[in-house]
């Protein structure tokens, strides 16, 4: 069956009172990298991409598939783009690591790529990268510590993914 099919057959919390059905909102996008859980909404659907879905009237994010989060937020279209969206992004990301990366003056490695500037260093045995907006002009620096330069463009991407996502 299919995700619509779980929908219509009021599966899981389609079924359950004092979950809204109508009105919710997507706050976030997420790309879990495998069929790791279930649709919260539906309670039947494998979800790799997971719309996180917000409403006023329910004390908790439902982690959700595309479908039901469609219904959820009342706007199938956008649902649908925010996972052709990812997938897309996940594609890219397959081929991040080969793309020409240039090298500064300071000899770091750096690449420009859908409005952001990523340049990545090794500081005292760790790697650093800095994700700069190139709109705003507004550095993010990465926080967490990073042993390979491709550990560190790999986590560079997946910010700007977030980013892009929010936009
Ligand atoms: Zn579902």
């Amino acid at each position: 069956m299919t995700e619509v099919e779980f929908i219509k057959n009021k599966r899981g919390k389609w079924s359950q009172l004092g979950v809204p059905h109508k009105g919710w909102r997507c706050i976030e996008i997420e790309d879990s990298e495998e069929l790791s859980c279930n649709c919260e909404m539906c309670e039947s659907q494998p979800i790799r991409y997971i719309h996180h879905m917000n409403h006023t009237d329910y004390p908790e994010i439902l982690k959700v598939g595309c479908v039901c989060a469609g219904h959820m937020e009342g706007n199938l279209i956008a649902a649908k783009k925010r996972d052709d969206f990812m997938k897309s992004r996940n594609s890219k990301r397959k081929r991040w690591l080969s793309r020409k990366w240039k090298t500064s003056s300071r000899g770091n490695e750096y690449i420009k790529v859908d409005g952001y500037l990523v340049t990545i260093y090794e500081k005292n045995t760790e790697w650093k990268g800095v994700v700069k907006d190139l709109t705003t002009e507004k550095p993010f620096f990465s926080k967490r510590k990073y042993f390979s330069s491709n550990e560190v463009k790999l986590a560079s991407f997946d910010l700007i993914t977030k980013f892009l996502s929010e936009k």
